[in-house]
């Protein structure tokens, strides 16, 4: 078996007229964290929601593993157990504890019994500081407390491939950082992670690779200090003189 988790050839997504996603190829590896930029409306959740079949593509093939999931007769239930989402916001269920967030997929999906699943939550949910939170309601949490128990409940099955679309955007900016911070721990635990974001700080940092997507097309893609660093096209460089601060010397 190859070290790839995911591999993505000639994707297409169409609303339409247009064409959404324009032939996308990207593979990622074990334990690769991949960073998704580009414009609002360049296509990136669109990419995430394929790959998490939300949204059916009009061609070309994805491959989990060794799995064509784009193949029609793929289990969607079954991929998606295998995969970690969150979104950007309302991630948690409202009507559900912390804890019974974090267990659900595990009893639901995985048939893991309620003890195990509930020792595992707090395991977990301890480790980022929220063993206290775990009979919460959602409600009762911060911004950045739900995104951490969200991140942890998407993560809380071993899933072999976690998508993350924006999960700071929503977030007062206090809140960005622990939430970041999360995510650079679930990275060096091993995690492969394909995160859509803005945080173009935190990319640089984190990230094994940078994917830039405009109007649907891979514009550019490389490890973060070449396209952070010295990007090679001109729309890189335009998209990226755009985030204020941003320097091409910068360190
Ligand atoms: P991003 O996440 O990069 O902001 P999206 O993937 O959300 O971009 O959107 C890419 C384009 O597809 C946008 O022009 C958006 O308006 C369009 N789009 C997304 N979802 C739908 C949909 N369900 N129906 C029609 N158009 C859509
Ligand atoms: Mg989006």
């Amino acid at each position: 078996m190859s070290a790839a988790v995911l591999r993505l050839a000639g994707v297409r997504k169409r609303f339409g007229e247009t064409e959404v996603l324009q032939g996308i190829d990207l593979t990622v590896d074990r334990h690769e964290v991949v960073a998704l930029i580009g414009a609002s409306g360049s296509g990136k959740s669109t990419l995430l929601r394929a790959i998490n079949l939300l949204e059916p593509i009009d061609d070309g093939q994805i491959h989990l593993g060794d799995e064509d999931i784009s193949d029609p007769r793929a289990d969607a239930d079954a991929v998606r157990a295998r995969i970690g989402v969150v979104f950007q916001h309302y991630n948690l269920f409202p009507h559900l504890s912390v804890l019974d967030n974090v267990t659900l997929a595990a009893r639901r999906v995985h048939h893991v019994p309620r003890r195990e699943a509930e020792q595992r939550a707090r395991d977990l949910l301890d480790g980022i500081g929220l063993g206290d939170k775990a009979k919460e309601f959602p409600d009762r949490l911060s911004g950045g407390q739900q995104q951490r128990a969200a991140i942890v409940r998407a993560i809380a099955t071993d899933p072999e491939l976690l998508l993350l679309d924006e999960v700071t955007s929503a977030l007062d900016p206090e809140l960005v950082g622990e939430v970041l911070e999360l995510v650079r721990q679930l990275k060096a635990g091993g995690t492969t992670i394909i995160m859509a974001t803005h945080e173009m700080a935190f990319a640089r940092d984190v990230a094994d690779r940078v994917v830039f997507l405009d109007h649907g097309v891979i514009a550019e893609a490389g490890p973060p200090a070449q396209l952070f660093g010295a990007p090679q096209q001109q729309r890189t460089k335009e998209f990226l003189a755009r985030f204020s601060g941003w320097t091409p010397s910068a360190p």
